[in-house]
């Protein structure tokens, strides 16, 4: 009888609650958490994959050390005392002919993070560096420069909009169970979709409007669109009093 365990994806940042089916220690099915709303059993092409993940016998599957030439491909097999002594002693090599700093330490953000960059302190370099510039870290900046608070912390009512535009954001395409299926609902409810993008995607297809710009003139539509917002007054008076400065300076 299959045991029923209730996670997280870990497929990508998202997180879906998912629930998965495991017996003798083998997972064999893994479903989005039937119990929450907006994920009800679903879950993408990427996350159903966890399963092909866990038993890849391509990934490696023990430390390895390489013994021939750069790119020849041969190794050998090591021991975790091994690999990390080996390591331990490059890295104190490296920094005692060019100084803490010459190391770089490059990694996905996940929970350890906090253990990478202790240990990059710990070294004497301050090198440390992920993707969050190009993703969420840059997402999270322009949310708290616009309401103080992070875009986790303020989340998109995408069920009960009457019209959503999406500029640039190809949602169909990116893996966001819980916002599609709310999304959809939407749209079941009449919701408009429009869509900003140069390129034709899923999420363009799907829209009621598409807008084709040329790429790199997104701050000439910006600019268009508040002008003709402010000259018309299409505003919400209201909320702008309310949470906007600076209208007057920008008018
Ligand atoms: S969007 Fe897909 S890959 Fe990402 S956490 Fe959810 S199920 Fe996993």
């Amino acid at each position: 009888m299959p045991q029923e365990v209730f996670s997280i994806c870990f497929m990508c940042t998202i997180r879906c609650p998912i629930r998965v089916e495991v017996e003798n220690d083998e997972v064999k099915w893994i479903e989005g958490n039937p119990h929450v709303p907006g994920i009800e059993g679903a879950l993408c092409a990427k996350g159903s994959a966890g399963i092909a993940l866990l038993n890849d016998t391509e990934r490696p599957q023990y430390p390895m050390i390489r013994v021939g030439a750069r790119g020849a491909g041969e190794w050998r097999r090591a021991t975790w005392e091994e690999a990390l002594d080996y390591t331990a002693g490059k890295l104190k090599d490296i920094i005692s002919r060019f100084g803490p700093q010459s190391v770089v330490l490059g990694e996905r953000t996940n929970l350890n993070t906090h253990i990478s960059k202790t240990f990059m302190r710990a070294i004497g370099s301050p090198n440390y560096f992920s993707h969050d510039a190009l993703c969420k870290g840059s997402v999270n900046t322009a949310f708290r420069t616009l309401t103080g608070y992070t875009d986790a912390q303020v989340g998109v009512d995408y069920a009960n909009c009457k019209h959503i535009v999406l500029y640039g954001r190809n949602i169909f395409e990116s893996l966001e169970i819980k916002a599609i299926n709310n999304l959809l609902t939407a749209m079941d409810k009449g919701a408009k979709l429009t869509y900003i993008d140069p390129r034709v995607t899923i999420t363009a297809s799907k829209a009621d409007r598409y807008w084709m710009i040329r790429p790199g003139t997104d701050l000439a539509l910006n600019y268009a669109l508040m002008h003709v917002i402010l000259k018309e007054g299409l505003h919400d008076k209201v909320y702008v009093r309310r949470w906007v400065k600076g209208l007057k300076d920008l008018e």
